[in-house]
């Protein structure tokens, strides 16, 4: 399908998007600030949420808010913090981006080392399930809040040796699901599922070390994607999984 979003379809909405100082994560800010939204940006490492708060205020877009938090030792109570400041500034959340994730070890099973499982376990899944569930009421207010959730191919089918990672994204598209069957009629709030696939990120080379990076797809070519997603034109969108075939 060819999709083309149209200028300024996220005005006037607030997205949060998690990872947002590197990949995929800081393309999406860029992109969602570029047509419109007020974006806030997780992630862990501030310089980098900076560099991007720099870039999205030079391309002249609203301006957009920095919230440095790392998923693998934040509580609840900082999570409901952030919630009360985006209430309160904001008064409603229209987005949240589940991007940030950790790749953990590629190795057996029998051969993970546990601190990594739990480290992984913490980051790709448990964080973004408390982090949902802390953000609803703030979704709640939004008109046609979007939620959408990272996977991967080895979250839709788990693959020998991608442990705790591939777990945490299967188990992960299963919170999708399960929030679209339990939602869809009692809230405006739409859950999707987002595998952007092989993409050129640091991430994929530290998967990959001996891939040619230049055989791979960049950030920017996803965004078609990512803005269906996020803007009204997917309001009809519940529980489903998207890939890249989708802009094929
Ligand atoms: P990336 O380049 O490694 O970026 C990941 C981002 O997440 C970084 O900004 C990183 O922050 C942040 N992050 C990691 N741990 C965090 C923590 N504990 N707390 C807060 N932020 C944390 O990865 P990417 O390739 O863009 O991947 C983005 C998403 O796409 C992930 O969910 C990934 O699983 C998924 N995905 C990617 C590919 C691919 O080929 N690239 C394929 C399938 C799925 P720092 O920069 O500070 O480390």
């Amino acid at each position: 399908m060819t999709y083309s979003a149209a200028n300024g379809c996220l005005e006037g909405k607030t997205i949060l998007i998690t990872g947002a100082g590197d990949g995929i994560g800081r393309q999406a800010s860029l992109t969602y600030a570029a047509h419109g939204a007020t974006v806030i940006l997780l992630g862990r490492t501030t310089s980098k949420l900076e560099a991007v708060y720099d870039e999205i205020t030079h391309q002249g877009s609203p301006e957009p808010a920095i919230v440095p938090m790392d998923l693998a030792s934040a509580q609840p109570l900082e999570m409901q913090e952030m919630t009360d400041v985006i209430l309160e500034k904001y008064t409603k959340l229209d987005g949240v981006l589940h991007n940030a994730a950790i790749l953990g070890d590629r190795v057996p099973v029998e051969h993970y080392d546990m601190n990594t499982w739990l480290r992984v376990m913490q980051v790709n899944l448990n964080a973004v399930c408390i982090m949902t569930r802390i953000l609803m009421p703030v979704l709640r207010l939004a008109p046609s809040a979007s939620v959408i959730f990272t996977s991967s191919g080895v979250g839709t089918m788990p693959r020998a040796y991608w442990g705790a990672y591939s777990v945490s994204k299967y188990a992960l598209e299963g919170y999708a699901k399960l929030l679209a069957d339990e939602m869809q009629n009692t809230s405006d709030i739409r859950f999707n599922i987002l595998n952007p696939g092989g993409t050129r990120t640091r991430m994929r080379a530290a998967a990959f070390p001996t891939e040619n990076p230049m055989t791979l797809k960049t950030a920017d070519e996803l965004m078609p994607l990512y803005l269906y997603l996020m803007n009204d034109d997917s309001l009809s969108e519940q529980g489903q999984t998207f890939t890249p075939d989708w802009l094929a």
